[in-house]
Parts: structure tokens; C-alpha cells; sequence
């Protein structure tokens, strides 16, 4: 890799602290979330394989060999029927005719690219990664790819939901009865064996820069700045990294100076970052507590968008993107949500996850109560879709729990197993 087209440092934009990556995810005077700052001040699309065209805001030194990255279109159809005259799809899954091939379905693959080998190329030691689905399978996947090994820590009805389109021997993975809390708990414990490494959720600036390729891949086809960011949201990561590389863009010169608005949704009746941006209150209060929260994130229909403890309040998170943005958040309802990907299946031709589902239904809404104009400059990220094409052309090959543990558990049982096979992956 040629060496100036890896250059950054970390930096906390509060303090104003920078120093080099060793695979630090705070500042150490803990102000807020930690930034990567690139010394291309300006962006130029590399010829890299999928995400990796973007490498010079990424915060890793070489690239993985995967097509895997976000392919946005000018939409036609859905368009018309919306009367909108500049809605840009930016897809984020399989979809083989668009040149879309991330093939674990969704945009966490973005996420779990560049976190995968920021930690190869700086921290050493091997990851551990928490999830009841897509990131978890994103791991898995690339893992497959790049033989980077992780250990992942999943509730028991997720399981399902972890497969691969290679054979891999190095996912080291466990199951935990319970939720995904139950499994994040469990998860937290296995970090506690020296060279098992927390992948660091949000504050993890790899995680944020991959995620926000598909901002750049928007502004890029529309050669502008979007007026307009759609996405629903879970934890609000996307949303945090779409704002941060609009700032870099709008740093760039070449791409306008104004800010795109973000539009972001979760769905009904789990909506606690929606419910505290509507009051404009920077934390969120649940008035009916844990129990309650837990028994509602079940009842949700695009279960990723459920994250109890969401990097909303922090310095540098969601509150204060929505802020910077003049940011809106909706609810959306169940049924709205799959006439919605009823409609954008019919129009656009490919299946949606739950999620995106959701998404393009608040556009419909946003349409409907006059939010947006009809030839603003709309970005619509279809967070994850095209599994049923996915099978047409793959199997989606199940991984296996080494072992399944009841809630509450900590690493005791094991850690033996554990500290073996991390051997395999000892730094020669
Ligand atoms: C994780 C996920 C989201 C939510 O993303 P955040 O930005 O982390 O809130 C939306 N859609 C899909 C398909 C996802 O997997
Ligand atoms: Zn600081």
C-alpha cells in the first residue's frame, strides 16, 4: 500500500488531543467519541476492491480483498410514484444486477470490514463481537473472507441468523439463553482473557468511517451533498457517521457546504431515541423501566432497530448530530413498514430487510406531511436487502455454537478452550 494513502491519527475534536492508533477507541481524557483524522483532505476514489475505494477516510493501512460495498442509483420508478425528482437509493446487500455484492445482506459488512483489520494492523489480539444477527453474520462473513478470527457471543434465538457464505474455522462462537443483553454480558466477560479484544460499538472510529462509505458513495453519484439522509435506527451509528463524513465533504470544497438534514426512524413501539429527540431532551428517560423496554424491543418487527443503550446522549453521538443537522426522527408502524417494502419491491425489484422496510416507509410519510420537497436532493439508504436473491446463487452455510450457556454465565467455563485456541493466532 503505497504509505500516504494510509495516513491518519486519532483525534478528539473536544480536547483537541490527537495521537497515533493503537487501536485506542476514547481519548483519554474520556470527552466524547474519538475521530480518525486523515491527512487527504481531499477525497479521491482509489481503485480498491468495494468499500476500500474510499481508503483514504477509512482508518486502516492496506484493504481486504472483498467486493462487498454500497452501490447508489438514481430510482426511477419509486421516484415517480413519489413524485420526488432526485431520490437517490443507495443499497447496502445482494443484488447482483446493481453491482451489489455484500452478501450477508446488509450494511454491518461496511462496519466489520475496516474494525476487522484496524485491529489486525494495530492492537493484535483477536475480537469479540456481541450480536443477535446482522452484525454478528457480518463478522462471520468477513472473517471467512480474511481469515482474521472472532469470537462471537449470541442469544440462542439468534443463532439462526449467523451463517456464512464460506466455510471458515475461525469464528470461535457461543450461544447464551436469554436476550441480547444476556449475550453482550457474556460477551463482556470473555474480554476480561487477555487477547480477546471488545470490538468497541459506536466509539470505535472504523466502525463509524466504514458505515459512513455510504454517505460518500451518495455524494459521489449525485456529485453534491444530499439535502436530505434518510435511515432507520437502532443505535443511531449510521446517522452519527453520515454526519461526520458530510463534514469532510464539506471540508473537501467540492461537494457544497451545507449540512444534509438528517431524517432517521425506528420503529413502533420501541422509539427511544425518537421520543427524546422530539422533547429535544439529550437523555433518554424510560419511565417504565428496563423490564418494560426489554418486553417492547421484542415486540418490534425489525428487530435490529432495538438497541437498549444506544450511543445517543455521549459527546460526539446522536443528540448532537441531530443538533448540528437541524436532525427530524419518526415512528413508524409495522404495517407501514411492509406496504412499504411491498411498494419498493414492486417498483425497484428487490426484497428488503425489516428494517430498510421501515425506512422507506418514514419517506412515504415525510412525502405525505410536505417535510421534503419534491426535487430536493433525497438520499435513501436501504440499509440491508436482496436475501432471497442471496439464495438463488448461495448457501448460507450455518455456524455452530461451540457451546451454549445459560444467562449470567462469565467466561469460567471457558476460558481454557479459549486461551487454546487464541495460540492459533499468536503473533509468529
Ligand atoms: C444495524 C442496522 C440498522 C441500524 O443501524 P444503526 O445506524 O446502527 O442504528 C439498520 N438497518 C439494518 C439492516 C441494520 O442491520
Ligand atoms: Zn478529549
Amino acid at each position: 500500500m503505497v504509505s500516504e494513502m494510509g495516513e491518519y491519527q486519532l483525534k478528539c475534536p473536544y480536547c483537541s488531543k490527537t495521537f497515533p492508533d493503537d487501536y485506542t477507541n476514547e481519548c483519554p481524557s474520556k470527552c466524547g467519541l474519538i475521530r480518525a483524522a486523515y491527512s487527504q483532505k481531499q477525497l479521491t476514489v482509489r481503485k480498491l476492491p468495494g468499500m476500500f475505494r474510499f481508503h483514504d477516510w477509512l482508518p486502516v493501512m492496506g484493504y481486504i480483498e472483498s467486493d462487498a460495498g454500497s452501490v447508489t442509483y438514481k430510482s426511477l420508478e419509486l421516484a415517480e410514484e413519489l413524485g420526488l425528482s432526485e431520490l437517490y437509493i443507495c443499497f447496502n446487500g445482494y443484488w447482483p444486477e446493481k453491482s451489489a455484492f455484500i452478501k450477508t445482506c446488509s450494511f454491518k459488512e461496511l462496519e466489520a470490514l475496516p474494525t476487522s483489520l484496524r485491529l489486525k494492523e494495530h492492537g493484535g489480539g483477536v475480537l469479540q463481537v456481541s450480536s443477535a444477527g446482522n452484525t454478528g453474520r457480518a463478522f462471520a462473513e468477513v472473517s471467512a473472507k480474511s481469515k482474521i478470527p472472532v469470537i462471537l457471543s449470541v442469544p440462542e434465538k439468534g443463532v439462526k441468523n449467523i451463517w456464512t457464505t464460506e466455510e471458515t474455522e475461525d469464528v470461535l462462537m457461543y450461544s447464551v439463553s436469554g436476550d441480547y443483553t444476556d449475550a453482550i454480558e457474556f460477551g463482556n466477560s470473555l474480554c476480561d482473557i487477555p487477547g480477546v479484544i471488545p470490538e468497541g460499538g459506536a466509539k470505535n472510529p472504523a466502525r463509524r468511517d466504514g458505515m459512513g462509505t455510504t454517505l460518500l458513495d451518495g455524494a459521489v453519484t449525485m456529485k453534491r451533498l444530499p439535502d436530505w439522509y434518510f435511515q432507520a435506527v437502532g443505535s443511531g451509528t449510521g446517522g452519527i457517521a453520515a454526519w461526520e463524513m458530510s463534514l469532510r465533504l464539506i471540508a473537501d470544497g467540492r461537494f457544497g457546504n451545507k449540512l444534509p438534514r438528517l431524517h432517521l426512524c425506528q420503529n413502533e413501539p420501541f422509539t427511544p431515541m425518537a421520543d427524546a429527540w422530539n422533547k429535544r431532551l439529550r437523555d433518554i428517560v424510560s419511565d417504565s423501566g428496563e423490564e418494560v423496554s426489554r418486553e417492547l424491543a421484542l415486540d418490534v418487527y425489525a428487530g435490529v432497530l432495538t438497541n437498549r443503550h444506544p450511543p445517543y446522549s455521549v459527546p460526539g453521538g446522536l443528540f448532537d448530530a441531530l443538533t448540528d443537522t437541524e436532525g427530524i426522527m419518526t415512528s413508524v408502524k409495522t404495517p407501514d413498514a411492509k406496504s412499504a417494502g411491498k411498494l419498493f419491491e414492486d417498483t425497484e425489484g428487490i426484497d428488503l430487510d425489516p428494517a430498510a422496510e421501515v425506512c422507506v416507509a418514514s419517506l412515504i410519510d415525510a412525502v405525505d406531511a410536505g417535510t421534503v420537497n419534491n426535487d430536493d436532493y433525497i438520499l435513501l439508504n436501504i440499509t440491508g436487502g436482496g436475501y432471497r436473491r442471496l439464495i438463488e446463487d448461495y448457501d448460507m452455510i450455518p455456524l455452530f455454537p461451540s457451546a451454549s450457556l445459560p444467562a449470567g454465565s462469565t467466561n469460567e467455563t471457558v476460558r481454557t478452550e479459549i486461551v487454546e485456541w487464541l495460540k492459533n493466532y499468536e503473533r509468529g
